[in-house]
């Protein structure tokens, strides 16, 4: 850590920088900051130096020229619902906050369009535009709490991939400041533009490394009238890919999610965290969550229930429990959906997203957990939106957390060797750069080096998240 009287010095240098170029709440000094500003869902802990918390695009433009003159490192925070510690402060690195960018400025039924300020969170933004019957179609669990900014920097998957893409297909425009200060705008609704590179996509998903994310232009979809969800219980992972390929051909595009669960995370949310209906009892190795959203309500209900019906009838033991009301759907939901809180039972833990062609997953599944319980490390929950090859792993490392590292080890060279991606979803962050050697080529890393240099000589956004540079 930095001695206290170099904090104080750079900490007054801070403060006659930036504090002229905010309000008078813009400013934290580090040691007042809450708690809120030093960790986030990866439960990692660090101390800014400052939390700076601006309210446009203007202040974000002005602070960032004045920490690029100082060389000053810069954390970006969304919603702090992130998963691979990239948020949290190291040492000696100013916050920049995008909580007070709240505004959603237009909703543009014609156009199904929606322009709005990246602290907006995607509930807030979700209710506003169902209240005009449209949707946004992006949704994950966090999303009382994660951010319009947080998901396109981090390019959020969810419920519904399956169906609408990950967030980068629902971004049709972007405002971003460069390290320097320098504003990128690309606001436009016009759906066709091929005028040189498309620059938005340099930004999706780059985890807040190559510039802030201050507003976006996204696309809205027609709000489904009717949504249809159900519990399928099956014996074997066969079973579960033969209900995706059947819901796939009969449900056509009304399909929009299908998450699946292993019976180490159904049996913890359903017993010890009490989800869904008292008394839910099914059998069966894997228990699906099917969703399908429509049109025309009384036909996709029949075709729901006749397509779970006909699978049912084909496979001996496999258990239907088909939503009845809004209230049972959610119920459904609420299993699934515990996963945040079911970690916690097993903390410490090692989380993992990974991504694999289906016809490797269960193997994949089994043979680690396998060698997990060989290691002693027995506690596991294991789920995921299987509709688009995403599992979710979560390994409880009991009284000996510094094995962390030996699972991650495992987890990601195993997945790398099968052609996997060591993140479906959560990004790479600080908790996973040391392993993305295993799904990307020394050449895409250097290209990525190369994009960071060229954008952000200075290295003062999110330093160190990703990769490192010498
Ligand atoms: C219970 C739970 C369920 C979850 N489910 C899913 C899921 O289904 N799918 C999924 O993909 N993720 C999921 N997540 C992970 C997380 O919610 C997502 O990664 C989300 O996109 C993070 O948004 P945020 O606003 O909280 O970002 P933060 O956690 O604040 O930040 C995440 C990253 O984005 C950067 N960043 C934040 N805002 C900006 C900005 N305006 N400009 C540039 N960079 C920025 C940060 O520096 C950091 O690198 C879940 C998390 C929890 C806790």
């Amino acid at each position: 850590m930095p001695s206290a009287t170099s904090d104080a010095v750079t900490l007054d240098r801070l403060r006659a920088v930036c504090q002229p170029l905010l309000d008078p709440s813009g400013f934290i000094p580090g040691p007042e900051a809450d708690e809120r500003y030093c960790t986030d869902w990866s439960r990692a802990r660090g101390q800014p130096l400052a939390v700076l918390r601006p309210r446009n695009t203007d202040e974000v433009s002005r602070l960032l020229t004045a920490l690029h003159a100082l060389r000053q490192p810069v954390v970006l925070q969304g919603g702090m619902t992130g998963l691979t510690g990239a948020c949290v402060p190291q040492v000696g690195e100013v916050v920049l906050s995008l909580e007070r960018l709240r505004d959603i400025e237009e909703i543009d039924t014609v156009s199904g369009t929606v322009t709005v300020q990246a602290g907006v969170s995607l509930q807030a933004l979700q209710q506003a535009v169902e209240a005009q019957g449209l949707l946004f179609p992006v949704d994950i669990g966090s999303r009382g709490s994660c951010q319009i900014g947080g998901i396109i920097a981090n390019n959020a998957g969810g419920n519904r991939v399956l169906r609408y893409g990950m967030t980068r297909q629902s971004v049709l425009g972007l405002e971003v400041v460069l390290a320097d200060g320098t504003v990128i705008s690309r606001m436009g609704k016009a759906l066709k533009d091929n005028a040189g590179y498309d620059l938005k996509h340099v930004f999706i998903g780059s985890e807040g490394s190559l510039g802030v994310i201050t507003r976006a232009l996204l696309a809205l979809q027609p709000l489904p009238v009717s949504r249809q969800s159900a519990l399928v219980a099956v014996e074997g992972f066969d079973a579960v890919t033969a209900l995706l390929t059947q819901c796939r051909k009969h449900l056509g595009p009304r399909l929009s999610s299908f998450e699946v669960m292993w019976r180490d995370f159904f049996d913890i949310s359903t017993g010890l965290l009490k989800k869904g209906r008292p008394g839910l009892n099914l059998a069966g190795s894997h228990v699906v969550l099917v969703e399908a959203m429509g049109m025309d309500p009384e036909q996709d209900d029949a075709l729901f229930a006749q397509t779970l019906g006909a699978f049912q009838t084909d496979h001996s033991g496999c258990e239907v429990i088909l939503a009845q009301s809004l209230t049972d759907a959610q119920d459904l939901w609420s299993i699934r959906e515990a996963a945040g809180e079911a970690a916690l039972v097993v903390a410490p833990w090692a989380g993992f997203d990974v991504s694999l062609p289906l016809a490797h997953m269960a193997a994949w599944a089994d043979e680690v957990r396998a060698r997990l319980r060989g290691m002693g490390l027995s506690q596991t929950q294991t789920y995921g939106h299987l509709g688009d090859g995403n599992l979710h792993l979560v390994v409880g490392l009991g009284p000996e957390p510094t094995r962390k590292a030996e699972v991650h080890e495992l987890v990601h060279r195993t997945v790398g060797a099968l052609g996997g991606s060591i993140s479906g979803e959560h990004g790479i962050g600080l908790a996973k750069k040391a392993h993305l050697h295993y799904c990307r080529s020394a050449a895409e890393i250097n290209m990525m080096k190369l994009m960071k240099t060229s954008l952000d000589p200075h290295g003062i956004l999110n330093r160190g998240r990703i990769f490192d540079l010498p």
